[in-house]
């Protein structure tokens, strides 16, 4: 297996520090911490995002996800409204108190466009850059990212190549200079995966954890890519999610919306603004499982 500590020694558990702990908009992540990011896949509308904002703010949610610049595998599909929609996507942010937006860039220049976006909004909200995973070997871009420190970063696991090289894309981007890193499993690219679109990875959430002093993202919209259901009619999405978080996931990316069949990308993995209500219920169950697991493992160890 791999030797963290000699080939990522930036982001690798030591002991002087047993965790990355940074704050960004007053909100705190390490490895202890649970942030909720749900939203649109791919902004189509103000009225979308408007719709999404004003549920998460009645939900108490504070973060958002917000798709811009799109990667798309093919070149005939919609590739995200772009730099366009930052104004209102951050005025409207700043209007429903959400502080922080998890947004991919696909190129270094759209670094510079959200943050004079956000200059422009008078700094309305915060922004989460995202490597996507077609992106996690993209050498220069994760340098673009980890040379700035505005910005924390949101990296996704490659879907195609080892974990000991997604961890050194992150180390690519500690060693930039910017240490405010999250790894988001989101599943892996397999023939096995089937019925799900990727494998799902999410038993890695404790071993990340053990390997590096990172905050653990789960994406389980993208790991499954449906909205496939089980025989009790529960969500394969709600099921993943319950598996990320009770194995003690900081953070959860998630796609809604609000009319999930017209979404422009991915509309079949998109938890309908309908359904965010049992979601949530669900989510939280499993958070406090996952904290009760801990004091009687501390129990047990004492
Ligand atoms: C996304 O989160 O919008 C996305 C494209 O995810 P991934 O890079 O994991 O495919
Ligand atoms: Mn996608």
């Amino acid at each position: 297996m791999i030797d963290i500590k000699q080939s990522c020694p930036l982001i690798a558990k030591s002991q002087a520090e047993s965790y990355t702990s940074f704050s960004y908009q007053d909100l705190t992540f390490n490895q202890d911490c649970f942030h909720i990011f749900a939203g649109l896949n791919a902004v189509d509308s103000k009225q979308n995002v408007a719709l999404t904002f004003a549920a998460l703010q009645r939900h108490d949610l504070n973060c958002a996800r917000m798709g811009v610049f799109k990667p798309r595998t093919s070149p005939y599909s919609f590739q995200g409204l772009g730099k366009e929609c930052l104004p209102y996507v951050f005025e409207l942010a700043g209007k429903y108190g959400i502080k922080i937006i998890a947004m991919e860039v696909t190129h270094d220049q759209q670094i510079a466009q959200i943050h004079s976006a956000l200059k422009s909004s008078g700094y309305a909200t915060g922004v989460m850059l995202q490597i996507g995973t077609r992106n996690a070997q993209n050498f220069e871009l994760l340098k673009a990212v980890g040379a700035q420190q505005e910005f924390p970063v949101l990296y996704k696991r490659g879907f195609g190549i080892t974990l000991e090289e997604s961890l050194l894309a992150c180390e690519y981007i500690a060693h930039a200079g910017n240490q405010k890193i999250i790894f988001c499993l989101r599943g892996m690219k397999s023939q096995f995966a089937s019925p799900h679109r990727n494998f799902v990875d999410f038993a890695h959430v404790p071993i990340i954890k053990r390997l590096t002093r990172l905050p653990v993202c789960i994406d389980p919209s993208h790991a499954i890519g449906n909205n496939d259901t089980d025989n009790h009619n529960i969500p394969d999405i709600f099921n993943v999610s319950a598996q990320g978080i009770i194995a003690g996931s900081n953070m959860l990316l998630v796609d809604i919306h609000p009319a999930p069949h017209t979404a422009l990308v991915d509309a079949k993995q998109a938890v309908a603004l309908s359904l965010l209500d049992w979601y949530l219920e669900d989510v939280r169950i499993c958070r406090e499982s996952y904290l009760r697991r801990l004091k009687i493992c501390s129990r047990v160890n004492a």
